[in-house]
């Protein structure tokens, strides 16, 4: 960045960027583009240097995108570089199992010829996703991307917010955000404490190579020692998977070769895409619910895992991110068009007053599902069974279920129903 091209004199004071963004993973980049369109001027800092996430080949990640968090996409301009690479989800079928036996007789169907918005979501691969978000940003004007440099301390004061990189580089911008992740440095040395709890699983991520086509159909079967996810990716023959287990198995797991990973895998999976083999690198996730505190304080607001850190369960993490993205966006575009400081505390707590309850709620959601699935007691399975059927069998209960999951309820902001600020 040329950083006298970047300076702002904003209120008799020298800022490099109205906003500083601390973190360039996905909710980082998100808001930078959607704040920068708006008229503010963005720099986002990021530890990984940029093009060797981009430049990964395919790895298997991928994200479940709800339709709200497209149309996000759409409006920041990042949905047409990467239309032509997702998945749509068609359904969704979730049930009960246990390893060698198949699913359990109760499935419960999600399918998106029920909502007329059109399909439920679009599985997007990681390296995809980061790619297109890459290219947006080289071209939006008024965005600065600093990659390859961390953020090692940071101070506010009364008119703005001022951080140093490792390199000895000083920043300064009327309000930093924390994008940075579950262990929000941000965070952490603004004084934020954070609640949560260990789950005690690791998930194993990885991708397969399977023989029928997928026909666009998310399975997830929950085991007793945590869920098993298999979910579509373009072309018909990879699937994601995103395989939950107790931290000491999935470390057993994770250290057998493919081969025994594979034999490990197959009983869970099952024998409905014919044959499998692995296509994708392994990872392994240590999963935990963490909530901070508050979203936000003078001059600084958090986003995405920065704020809440939620069970992959329904693959809602990145979702509600981009909720966050989309309110914290509105609020401080609109706070500037009325010529408000946007560093100030009650435009900020506008913010998380939208955010706060929503993202609690959701994570101790998934946190719920978790514990009643991630068992093998035979009482809660078979109340869990039937409350499966149960749901299935209520059409209108079913489509309150698919429209909270694509993000079209509640109270949204205006970039996740397509619309600019
Ligand atoms: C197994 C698994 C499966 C998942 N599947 C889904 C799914 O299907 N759908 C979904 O919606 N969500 C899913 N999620 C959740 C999703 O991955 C996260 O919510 C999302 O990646 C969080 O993005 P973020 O940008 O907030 O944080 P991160 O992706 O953690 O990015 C943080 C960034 O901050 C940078 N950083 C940190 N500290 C500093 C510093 N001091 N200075 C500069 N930069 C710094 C890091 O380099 C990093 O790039 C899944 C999560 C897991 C674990």
């Amino acid at each position: 960045m040329d950083n006298r091209a970047c300076k702002a004199i904003l209120g008799g004071m020298e800022h490099d960027a109205d906003i500083l963004i601390v973190g360039g993973g996905l909710n980082g980049p998100a808001l930078g583009l959607a704040l920068a369109q708006g008229g503010l001027r963005v720099t986002v800092i990021d530890a990984r240097p940029a093009p060797a996430r981009a430049e990964t080949g395919f790895d298997g990640r991928a994200y479940a995108l709800a339709i709200a968090s497209k149309r996000l996409l759409s409006a920041i301009g990042v949905w047409p570089r990467l239309a032509a690479e997702v998945q749509p989800i068609l359904q969704i079928k979730a049930s009960d199992g246990r390893a060698g036996q198949g699913p359990a007789p109760f499935f419960l169907t999600f399918d998106a010829a029920e909502l007329e918005e059109g399909p439920m979501g679009f599985m997007v691969e990681d390296r995809r996703l980061y790619a297109a978000f890459l290219a947006a940003m080289a071209e939006t004007p008024g965005l600065a991307l600093i990659s390859g440099e961390s953020v090692v301390a940071q101070e506010i004061d009364a008119q703005g917010a001022t951080v140093r990189l490792a390199s000895g580089r000083v920043l300064r911008g009327r309000v930093l955000v924390g994008c940075d992740g579950r262990s929000s440095g941000t965070a952490e040395r603004a004084g934020i404490r954070r609640q949560g709890w260990g789950y005690g699983q690791t998930a194993l991520v990885t991708a397969v190579q399977h023989e029928h086509d997928h026909q666009g159909i998310a399975h997830q079967f929950f085991m007793p020692s945590g869920p098993l996810a298999i979910l579509p990716l373009p072309g018909g023959h990879h699937a994601s998977i995103v395989w939950s287990e107790t931290d000491a198995v999935a470390a057993e797991i994770q250290a057998l070769d493919d081969a025994g990973y594979l034999a490990a895998l197959r009983p869970r999976f099952g024998d409905f895409l014919g044959e499998i083999t692995l296509a994708g690198a392994r990872f392994t996730y240590p999963l935990s619910l963490t909530l901070a505190d508050a979203f936000v304080k003078p001059r600084l607001a958090l986003v995405g895992d920065a704020a809440h850190g939620v069970h992959p369960i329904a693959g809602q993490g990145l979702n509600l991110g981009f909720r966050d993205v989309g309110a914290l966006a509105e609020v401080l575009i609109l706070a500037a068009r009325r010529g408000e400081d946007v560093g100030a505390v009650d435009v900020l707590e506008r913010y998380e007053r939208w955010r706060r309850f929503d993202s609690t709620t959701l994570a101790l959601g998934m946190d719920s599902v978790n514990r009643l699935f991630s068992n093998d007691n035979p009482i809660l399975r078979a109340g869990r069974d039937l409350g499966l059927g149960l749901v299935n069998a209520l059409p209108g209960l079913r489509r309150r279920f698919m429209r909270q999951a694509a993000g079209l309820q509640g109270e949204v902001p205006r970039l996740l129903t397509g619309r600019a600020i």
